[in-house]
C-alpha cells in the first residue's frame, strides 16, 4: 500500500462557498486533523482558472488571497497541510504535455464535466470569430488536473461529485503511462462527501450547482446580514403557495442544505417540535408548515458553523503578508516534490539524457566499434 497523500484544489475565481465547505473543505479539515497521512497539498488552480479566464488575469490575481483566507479560515494549519499556488510549479506544465499524448481528441470530448461547463460557460460550438469558441487549454483541462493529482503521487483526492470524471480519467492516464513506461504514477481514489445533497450542493436558487460562475452562492466570508437575505429569498416549492398545502422536498433547495448541515443536535438547539429532519420533512409533507419557519432554522444552522469561520478570516485579514509568505513555502515544498516525481518521469519516458550515464556509455561503444 502506497503512504498515504492527500490532495486537493480549488480555482481562484471567486471566494469559496458553502457548497466547496460541504463538498470538500469539511472533509480537508477532517482528514487533516486525522492525521496518519505522509503529505498533504491544497492548492489554488490559478493556471486552470486561467483556462477560461484568459483575458481576465486580475480577477485570478485578486482571488488567490481570497481562497487562501478561506482555506485559513476553515481550519486548514498551515504546519499540518502545503498550501501552494498551481502556476508556480513548472513541473506541472510538464508533466501535462507529456500526459497529452496518452489521450484522445474524443476521450476528452466524452468527459461528462467538461461537457457541462463548455456550456455552462458559454463556449460556443463556432470559434471563426475570436475568443467565442472553446480554448484548447480549457478542453484540455481534465489533463492538466490528471498532472496535477500525479505530480505529487496523492492516493486520496477529496471532492465534490462533480470531479469524478476526473479522477476516472486520471486513473486511467495513470495505468496507461505505468503500462508503457513502467510502475512510475500512482492511481488516486476520490473521496466523495457522505451524502448527495453535500455531493453537489444547489443553488439558492435551486439549480443543479452552487458555483462562483452562476452567481448563486452562499460565501464562507459573507457576513450574517448579507447571508440572512440570501437565506430569506431561497428558492423553495414552488407549489407550496399556502402555509397549508403540501409542500416538497425534494429539489427544494432548504432541505437539501438541511440534508447537508443538520444534525439531531440541532433540534434540540433550535427547534425542540421536531426529533430529527426526517419529522421535519414529514411534517411539511404533510401541509401546515411554513417556508419561512424552514429558512429561519437553517439560518440559526448555517451561523452557527460560519461563526467561528467568519471569526478566523477576520483575524487573518489582519495579516496578509503572512499569508503570501505561508504560500511562497508551500510552493517550495511542493516543487521539491514535484521534481523528485518528473526525475522518475523522465527516466521512465528515457528523456534523461545527462543523468543516465549508461546511455552515454552505450553510444560510446556503438561508435568504437
Ligand atoms: P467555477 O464555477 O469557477 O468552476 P466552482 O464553484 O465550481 O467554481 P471549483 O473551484 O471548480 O468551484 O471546485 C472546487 C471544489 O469544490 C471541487 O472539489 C468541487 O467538486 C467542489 N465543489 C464546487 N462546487 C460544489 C457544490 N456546489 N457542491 C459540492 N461540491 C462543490
Ligand atoms: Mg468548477
Amino acid at each position: 500500500m502506497a503512504e498515504k497523500i492527500i490532495l486537493t484544489g480549488d480555482r481562484p475565481t471567486g471566494r469559496l462557498h458553502i457548497g466547496h465547505y460541504v463538498g470538500s473543505l469539511r472533509r480537508r479539515v477532517q482528514l487533516q486533523n486525522e492525521g496518519g497521512y505522509k503529505d498533504m497539498f491544497v492548492f489554488i488552480a490559478d493556471a486552470q482558472a486561467l483556462t477560461d479566464n484568459f483575458d481576465n488575469p486580475e480577477k485570478v490575481r485578486q482571488n488567490v488571497v481570497e481562497v487562501a483566507l478561506d482555506y485559513l479560515a476553515v481550519g486548514l494549519d498551515p504546519s499540518k497541510v502545503t498550501l501552494f499556488i498551481q502556476s508556480q510549479i513548472p513541473e506541472l506544465a510538464e508533466l501535462s504535455f507529456y500526459f497529452m499524448n496518452l489521450v484522445t481528441v474524443a476521450r476528452l470530448q466524452r468527459n461528462p464535466t467538461v461537457k457541462t461547463e463548455i456550456k455552462m460557460r458559454g463556449f460556443g460550438e463556432d470559434d471563426a470569430v475570436f475568443g467565442s469558441g472553446l480554448p484548447v487549454g480549457f478542453f484540455t483541462y481534465p489533463i492538466s488536473q490528471a498532472a496535477d493529482i500525479t505530480l505529487f503521487k496523492a492516493t486520496t483526492v477529496p471532492v465534490g461529485a462533480d470531479q469524478k470524471p476526473m479522477l476516472e480519467q486520471t486513473v486511467e492516464i495513470v495505468r496507461k503511462f505505468n503500462s508503457i513506461y513502467g510502475d512510475t504514477l500512482v492511481e488516486p481514489e476520490i473521496v466523495l462527501p457522505p451524502n448527495a445533497a453535500s455531493q453537489r450542493l444547489p443553488g439558492t436558487d435551486g439549480k443543479a450547482k452552487m458555483s462562483k460562475s452562476l452567481g448563486n452562492c452562499i460565501y464562507l466570508g459573507e457576513t450574517a446580514d448579507e447571508m440572512h437575505k440570501k437565506v430569506m429569498s431561497m428558492y423553495t416549492d414552488p407549489q407550496h403557495i399556502n402555509v397549508a398545502d403540501p409542500g416538497h422536498v425534494e429539489g427544494n433547495a432548504v432541505f437539501t442544505y438541511l440534508d447537508a448541515f443538520c444534525r439531531d443536535e440541532h433540534f434540540g438547539r433550535y427547534w425542540p417540535d421536531y426529533a430529527n429532519l426526517d419529522e421535519l420533512k414529514a411534517h411539511y409533507q404533510c401541509g401546515g408548515l411554513g417556508d419561512v419557519k424552514c429558512k429561519k432554522f437553517l439560518e440559526k444552522i448555517l451561523n452557527e458553523e460560519l461563526e467561528p469561520i467568519r471569526a478566523r478570516r477576520k483575524e487573518w485579514e489582519k495579516d496578509i503578508p503572512a499569508i503570501y509568505e505561508i504560500l511562497r513555502k508551500g510552493v517550495e515544498h511542493a516543487r521539491e516534490v514535484g521534481a523528485q516525481t518528473m526525475d522518475e518521469v523522465r527516466s521512465a519516458m528515457k528523456i534523461n539524457y545527462f543523468q543516465d550515464k549508461a546511455l552515454i556509455e552505450e553510444q560510446v561503444r556503438k561508435y568504437s566499434l
